[in-house]
């Protein structure tokens, strides 16, 4: 399997070239030159498959560079009952995704998948714990090190942390505001005492801390030398991993491969969703894949309209579903080179545009950049959006009519896929987080607080360990080539 590269410049790749790298080189981002295609035999023979066992039969169709043995040594080691066991005392911690029916009635069937018992109660863990596993693999490979830098406001980074807490050849240098995250979120982060995570506090918001990562990230020489890497959500084995869990979710609530289910996804960059299309360019029966936006709903906008238009800092807006609070979707590239066909020559010119003018225009009216708009339906895609009142809304709901507490970016899930739940076609809503995440806005709906799972009822509490610095790049530089002694 090769890949490359959304704008068609580079040069085809393997799975573990692309592995620790970010952005192709022309700034576009990676896909395999083709997808594998599922028969209906393999999905029958999945059936009975652990989720190991079955995220080894989905990677080995990707990461075909890697020896299989080895490849099943690591899903093996990442998806188990033990790393994802943070599940509600009536779920199964062994099917590290379990699926809960909400509603079945009318024949409209409303099913919620957990993806957020892993260690930091949150969906990312799914994909990050491969990542972490995967890393450490192929750097003792390369007799390698990697320095893994970036910013964070809460979930990604405590995600990559706890994923890469103790692996060999890794370091973690983690910048947050200081005292701008929830003490929960804080507590997660600073608490982890491993020698090869650094916590750093700058004393700023989340900005200063991204364009910290800017300036040291483009300081070339500096980068090279000190092995700097990124883990964001553009990583394609993190997209890989996540592809997984919709091949499970289709598993567990259908019993033949002529039934079809639909997915409602909480959105932010993309990510999650993408894992959704290309599972289904894959040949897995996907009715219908809903995105659901918070107020941000540059998204939504594309999927009503077939206009793009990405949005300033000032028109961002921090809401109570914080993990979707993007500007602009950065794996949204991926659905576009393959709504175009694979015509790298005019992603490349629409990503351009982005740049430039802010967005492009796919609606087909007079004077826009295509009317590729019309195809996007036979793709399965809608979308819809949920503000702060609809959260709270829905988070009573659930819990009047389901008995079970939903946090805040699984609510907007909840709230859109009920505009969208067909009859006779099971609708499928990935939950994204735990509500001990989002307490302060359970309060606020239910006057009471999130339950907490076992061995997180005293985090605040717990020493912990991090470093206050200033918003200066040389003082940064310097304490990570202290750290590195590179
Ligand atoms: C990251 C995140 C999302 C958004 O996922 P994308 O892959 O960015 O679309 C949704 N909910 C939660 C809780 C998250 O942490």
């Amino acid at each position: 399997m090769q890949y490359a590269s959304t704008r068609g410049h580079a040069a085809a790749q393997n799975f573990s070239e692309i592995l620790l790298g970010g952005l192709a080189p022309d700034g576009g981002l990676y896909l395999p030159t083709s997808y594998p295609q599922i028969t209906g035999a393999e999905l029958d023979a999945w059936r009975k498959l652990s989720y190991a066992g079955l995220a080894f039969e989905v990677l080995k169709k990707f990461a075909t560079d890697i020896p299989e043995a080895d490849l099943k040594a690591l899903t093996d080691k990442t998806y188990t009952a033990d790393v994802y066991k943070n599940a509600r005392a009536d779920e199964s911690a062994v099917q590290i995704t379990p699926l809960r029916v909400l509603q079945d009635k009318g024949g409209r069937k409303l099913v919620l998948q957990a993806l957020s018992n892993g260690p930091t109660l949150a969906f990312k863990d799914m994909a990050m714990q491969l990542l972490g596993n995967l890393f450490e693999y192929t750097l003792a490979k390369n007799q390698a090190e990697l320095n893994i830098f970036g910013a964070t406001s809460g979930d990604t980074g405590s995600a990559a942390e706890y994923a890469m807490r103790g692996k060999k050849g890794i370091r973690v240098f983690m910048l947050s505001p200081h005292k701008k995250m929830s003490a929960f979120q804080t507590a997660q982060m600073f608490s982890l005492q491993d020698p090869n995570i650094f916590n750093i506090a700058v004393e700023g918001v989340f900005d200063d801390c991204q364009d910290m990562v800017k300036a040291v990230s483009n300081d070339l020489e500096y980068k090279n030398r000190q092995k700097i890497g990124t883990v964001n959500s553009i990583n394609w084995a993190r997209v890989v991993a996540q592809v997984v869990y919709y091949f499970r979710g289709y598993l567990s609530a259908t019993s033949s491969n002529d039934q079809k289910v639909s997915f409602t996804v909480p959105s932010g960059n993309f990510g999650n969703i993408c894992a959704g299309h290309i599972a289904r360019m894959m040949g897995l029966p996907i009715d219908k894949l809903v995105v659901a936006t918070n107020e941000n709903d540059v998204l939504d906008e594309f999927f009503r309209t077939g206009v793009y238009r990405v949005r300033k800092s000032a028109e961002t807006w921090h809401t109570t579903s914080p993990s979707m609070d993007i500007s602009k979707a950065s794996n949204f590239e991926r659905f576009v080179f393959d709504l175009l066909d694979g015509d790298a020559k005019r992603v490349a010119a629409l990503f351009k545009k982005v740049e430039t003018e802010g967005g492009f225009d796919l609606s087909g009216q007079p004077g826009s950049d295509g009317d590729e708009f019309k195809k996007i339906a036979a793709f399965g895609f809608e979308s819809g959006k949920s503000v702060h009142a609809d959260r709270l809304q829905t988070i009573r709901q659930v819990e009047k009519e389901f008995g079970i507490t939903i946090d805040t970016h699984t609510a907007d899930g909840i709230k859109v896929a009920l505009e969208h739940i067909a009859e006779g076609v099971p609708m499928i809503v990935l939950e994204t987080a735990l509500p001990a995440k989002f307490n302060e806005t359970i309060r606020e709906a239910l006057d009471r607080d999130a339950e907490r799972p076992a061995g997180f009822e005293n985090i605040e509490s717990l020493p912990q360990r991090f470093e206050v610095m200033a918003a200066d790049v040389q003082a940064m530089k310097a304490f990570i080539a202290k750290h590195t002694g590179l």
